[in-house]
């Protein structure tokens, strides 16, 4: 179920853009970067599995975010966020958020290193690297409409939600070339420096992603690529602003490392529990999830999954209990809202359904699932105007593989008839 929002359309991406556009393109205003990068917030928070739900670690990374990019030379709405994913890794969007891993925060030693992650992620954002790509790729008269459209509360058009889509889909997957890593990390250093910290974090940080370039080349490294080269101009660059008593660690860096620690264990057993879901052992992953939540009760995607199953061996009710805790703890996460919405659709409770997948659809309104089950909620009420529209969108943004898919062109067909 929850492989979705990560779909890769570089190459639709490509076809789709306007020749003219590409040839000169023209500047995307701030004020519509910051808006577009906004409105993709729950997208990233959907796709690295929720907000790591404890507010001493966000409050926490958010005012040291907010402490470096105090001294950025572009003035955004800054935002930071750590997102539960137990992959290392750290992105910005257009405009300000910046958002880091729990698991790459795991990894980090000291607060030098944290500082360096999220400098680094602040120089894409001031240098504008995402904007730059997007403006390239798509031309401003797409991004300018969909954002547009992104905004109005209104529901977008079916071929606008998949526009919709691939700009997100190209945000989360954004490669940068070697020269953006290097103005990145070149911003980073200066940043972090004035800010008092030393910049040698870097040099910590670049050794670990070494070391798990080492162990097991991940994917994700190619969006933050490690030459030799890359490695020695920053150490050059260390060398010129090092000064004594620069801030390496805190008493707060390290309360929060301890947090994380303590929260590990849940997050390897809801990881093994998705290893069983995903090859078809419900109730053994029912059981992984259950253990992972009395480790730690507020593992919000634990709740989501044991939600998914219950309802799967139609324990409804207790699905629903669960559906509802997650939505209790982080109420802007995709999962939960679109989860519980299903859950009463099983429930035949059609009107709550569609109140929940409303929100859903606020969140993410690229996600197809939705769709579906709105389309069934409606359709169940006889308002099967809506329930063809709702099917048609959902119709148009799948990738094809979904189970519901031919059951929704089914629909969709005998609803066109009426
Ligand atoms: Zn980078």
């Amino acid at each position: 179920m929850i492989r979705t929002l990560t779909i890769l359309l570089a190459f639709f991406l490509l076809s789709c853009a306007p020749l003219s556009e590409t040839i000169q393109h023209a500047i995307l205003p701030p004020e519509e970067e910051i808006r577009l990068g906004k409105s993709y917030i729950p997208s990233a928070i959907a796709e690295n599995e929720g907000l790591y739900p404890d507010e001493e670690v966000q409050s926490y990374v958010r005012e040291l975010g907010m402490k470096l990019a105090s001294l950025a030379p572009r003035k955004l709405p800054y935002r930071f966020f750590v997102v539960n994913s137990s992959i290392q890794n750290a992105f910005a969007l257009p405009g300000g958020p910046v958002f880091i891993t729990r698991g790459l925060l795991l990894m980090l030693e000291n607060e030098s290193e944290l500082v360096a992650v999220l400098g680094h992620e602040l120089g894409h954002t001031n240098k504008r690297h995402h904007a730059r790509y997007l403006e390239k790729v798509l031309g401003l008269s797409l991004l300018l409409r969909v954002t547009t459209a992104l905004i109005g509360d209104g529901s977008l058009s079916s071929q606008l939600l998949v526009q919709a889509a691939n700009i997100g889909a190209s945000l989360l997957a954004l490669k940068f070339s070697r020269d953006q890593e290097r103005e990145a990390d070149a911003f980073g250093v200066e940043i972090v420096s004035r800010a008092g910290y030393d910049p040698e974090g870097f040099i910590g940080v670049f050794e670990k992603f070494k070391e798990i370039q080492k162990e097991r080349p991940p994917a994700w490294l190619s969006t933050h690529p490690l030459p030799e080269e890359r490695i020695r101009n920053v150490s050059r660059e260390v060398k010129k602003l090092k000064r004594p008593g620069m801030k390496v660690d805190s008493e707060r860096f390290r309360r929060v490392k301890r947090k994380l620690l303590e929260t590990k264990r849940s997050f390897e057993l809801y990881e093994e529990g998705k290893d069983l879901y995903s090859r078809g052992e419900k109730s053994l992953a029912l059981e992984k999830f259950r253990e992972s939540l009395r480790l730690f009760e507020r593992n919000q995607m634990a709740h989501v999954y044991i939600a998914v199953i219950l309802s799967e061996m139609g324990r409804n009710e207790e699905a629903l209990r669960h559906a509802t805790r997650a939505v209790e703890i982080d109420p802007d996460l995709l999962w939960g809202r679109f989860v519980r919405g299903a859950v009463l659709f099983n429930m035949g409770k059609f009107e709550g359904s569609i109140e929940e997948l409303e929100e859903a659809r606020r969140l993410v309104p690229t996600f197809p699932d939705t769709y579906y089950y709105m389309g069934r909620s409606y359709e169940a009420l006889g308002r099967y105007r809506e329930a063809l529209i709702s099917y048609e969108n959902a119709i148009r943004l799948a990738k094809g593989d979904e189970v519901w898919l031919q059951d929704a062109r089914r629909r969709y067909e005998a609803l066109r008839r009426i």
